[in-house]
């Protein structure tokens, strides 16, 4: 299944894209239902195959107009990765790391996969990263390696936005440069696993004003998406609806050299073998 939330900011309803790529409004399922924590926490996968299967062809019809929103509703963190590319670890002559580089980003960040994303005050780095995002299905804590999958509810595509002199330059941690409001547009889709047919085989690629920048495979991951899952899940508990972002390939401005940063008006487009595409146009804050 793919999973999508459509309709106005802070509104959106859940919904379903179908093989044809028709949109159907998945409000049916019951209970008021949202791709939230608790959605996922009770079986709710299970529940929309069925609905789908039972009743979904009469479900209504969501026009193309309508915008989509982010496919889940907002999880009680977003987990990041850091240096998780081989060919960026190159790119950057860096040392691949021994372990995982985590860091959070505020869940405030998270918007829809074609809204405008909005240079903060005081921004002048605003940079890209394509990234193959995963969202947990079930509560996970010291989980091991080969169980991990079992605790993925889904992938999908994620803009990993950070305001390189935020991040570098404050002092302190990378999360001031993560979490600006829009630093996080996600979908336009949540695929299940069954939609995928390996994830750690998928084309993964970026634009900016029509030009690639970023355009490498998840083959190219150093830490896979089970290692991710487990290793988290020894620090911190991952809870239903949960994203864990893997990481970014090379091509991100601050690796340009001079490095290229995004300016209003500037257009990104971005996408993933199997997760869609988005595009999202830049817009300084007013
Ligand atoms: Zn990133």
């Amino acid at each position: 299944m793919k999973l999508i939330r459509f309709g106005e900011p802070g509104r959106e309803r859940p919904g379903l894209m179908l093989p044809d790529g028709r949109r159907i409004d998945a409000s049916g399922v019951g209970g008021g239902a949202d791709y939230d924590e608790a959605f996922f926490g009770s079986g709710g996968l299970e529940r929309l195959a069925r609905w789908l299967a039972d009743t979904g062809a009469a479900a209504p019809v969501v026009a193309d107009d309508v915008r989509l929103g982010p496919p889940i509703c907002r999880p009680s963190k977003i987990v990041c990765v850091g240096l998780n590319y081989r060919d960026h670890a190159r790119e950057s002559g860096m040392a691949v790391p021994d372990e995982p580089v985590l860091f959070f980003k505020a869940t405030t960040a998270i918007t829809g996969p074609n809204d405008d994303v909005i240079i903060p005050r005081d921004g002048t780095k605003v940079d890209w990263e394509v990234e193959l995002a995963l969202v947990i299905g079930r509560r996970a804590t010291y989980v091991e390696r080969d169980r991990a999958l079992d605790h993925v509810a889904g992938y999908m595509l994620h803009n990993d936005y950070s305001e390189r002199s935020f991040q570098l330059e404050r002092g302190g941690q990378w999360v001031k440069g993560k979490s600006c409001d829009t630093f996080a547009p996600l979908g336009p889709f949540l695929a299940t696993p069954d939609e995928i047919r390996d994830v750690h085989d998928l084309r993964i690629w970026l634009k900016v004003n029509g030009e690639s920048r970023q355009c490498s495979s998840t083959c190219e991951l150093i830490f896979d998406v089970p290692t991710l899952v487990s290793y988290i899940s020894q620090f911190m508990t991952l809870l239903p609806g949960d994203i864990i972002s893997t990481g970014t390939p090379p091509g991100v401005g601050l690796g340009h050299t001079p490095p290229r940063y995004l300016v209003d008006g500037d257009e990104v487009e971005l996408g993933i073998e199997g997760l869609g595409s988005a595009r999202q146009r830049l817009r300084a804050c007013r």
